[in-house]
């Protein structure tokens, strides 16, 4: 009796241990297969291009446009390192493209994210001169979308900030020409992030580094190697934000595991240019992946806990079987 009592046991224990561990491939597999149904489609920008040579340093033939194409360059064969990931360029040379043409090539390959790449100038609109920063979409009228720009910079911002860039913040602005979105709220300044707003597309703008500040230039950007490491910084953010898994690890038995480790409590400065005059701008600090946020892009954060939770009641059964 005593046998045939721990052979129903057995049966049973081992009947939950196959449901259980089924459970965990199945939805291992089904979301590899939901990730190879849509790859991330990334759209990069390399800003001004032609005539429009964008900033540029005096005595020195260096000009914007080119140190942003090298890192677009640079950006798109880092970024496809990883898993799943379609990386397109507005301009692959010299040419003179519109804002609005930019922002319909990347409507067009129905992008993800529309991630435009600038170096910066000294100007009257912000109260620094070197440095890094983003330009992002406003709170106020989409929200969501503002908030996903704003945490995909906060990506950016923190692994340029290890390059030992200044870190600048976040920037919005507001529309000085009174132009609103339909709930009347200001629209946003820069045409690249309210077309993105428009469009319902997730649209940044990274300036990297100031072209015009010495120390900058010098450390940042006069080599294709320091151009280089720009371009690994940006990738590196945007790959922790959608959670990318590189390709070399991908028949390794960490798969789905290998992944940078999201940013918690992260705590930006947000730099709202009201009129176009530092001394009006308005600052202000906000804390982004906070305890209470669960949701990341995948789930992986869901996914993992539920791992680990299979896992400890395998192990725990395993201990009542004895
Ligand atoms: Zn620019």
């Amino acid at each position: 009796m005593m046998m045939r009592r721990h052979v129903i046991k057995y049966v049973i224990v081992t009947c939950l241990i196959v449901f259980v561990i089924s459970t965990v491939f199945c939805f291992k597999e089904k979301t590899e297969v939901q990730a190879k149904e849509k790859p991330l489609v990334l759209v990069l920008d390399p800003g001004h291009g032609g005539s429009q040579s964008g900033a540029a340093r005096d005595n020195e033939k260096v000009e914007e446009k080119d140190l942003n194409l090298k890192i677009a360059i640079y950006l798109k064969q880092e970024l496809e390192s990883y898993e799943n990931t379609e990386v397109y360029l507005t301009r692959t040379g010299d040419e003179e493209i519109e804002l609005p043409e930019r922002i319909q090539f990347a409507v067009e390959k129905r992008a993800d994210a529309l991630i435009s790449l600038h170096n910066n100038a000294a100007g009257p609109c912000a109260a620094y001169d070197h440095g890094c920063t983003v330009l992002a979409a406003k709170d106020g009228y989409k929200d969501a979308l503002a908030r996903k720009g704003q945490e995909l910079s906060c990506n950016i911002l923190n692994e340029l900030t290890k390059l030992g860039l200044t870190n600048q913040g976040i920037l919005t602005r507001d529309s000085e020409a009174d132009e609103r979105y339909p709930n009347q709220v200001l629209a946003d300044y820069y045409a690249i992030i309210r077309g993105g707003v428009e469009n319902d597309m997730l649209t940044v703008l990274v300036e990297h580094a100031f072209i015009d500040s010495n120390s900058d230039y010098k450390a940042y950007l006069s080599s294709d190697e320091k151009l280089k490491s720009l371009a690994c910084a940006d990738a590196t953010g945007i790959a922790r934000y959608y959670q990318l898994v590189k390709k070399s690890q991908e028949n390794t038995v960490n798969h789905g595991k290998c992944l940078l480790e999201p940013l918690k409590e992260y705590k930006e400065k947000l730099v709202h240019v009201v009129d176009g005059n530092a001394k009006h701008n308005e600052i202000s600090y906000k804390t982004y992946y906070g305890v209470e946020s669960k949701q990341l892009p995948y789930d992986m954060e869901t996914f993992d806990q539920i791992t680990k939770d299979i896992n400890e009641s395998v192990i725990s059964m395993h201990i009542s079987c004895d």
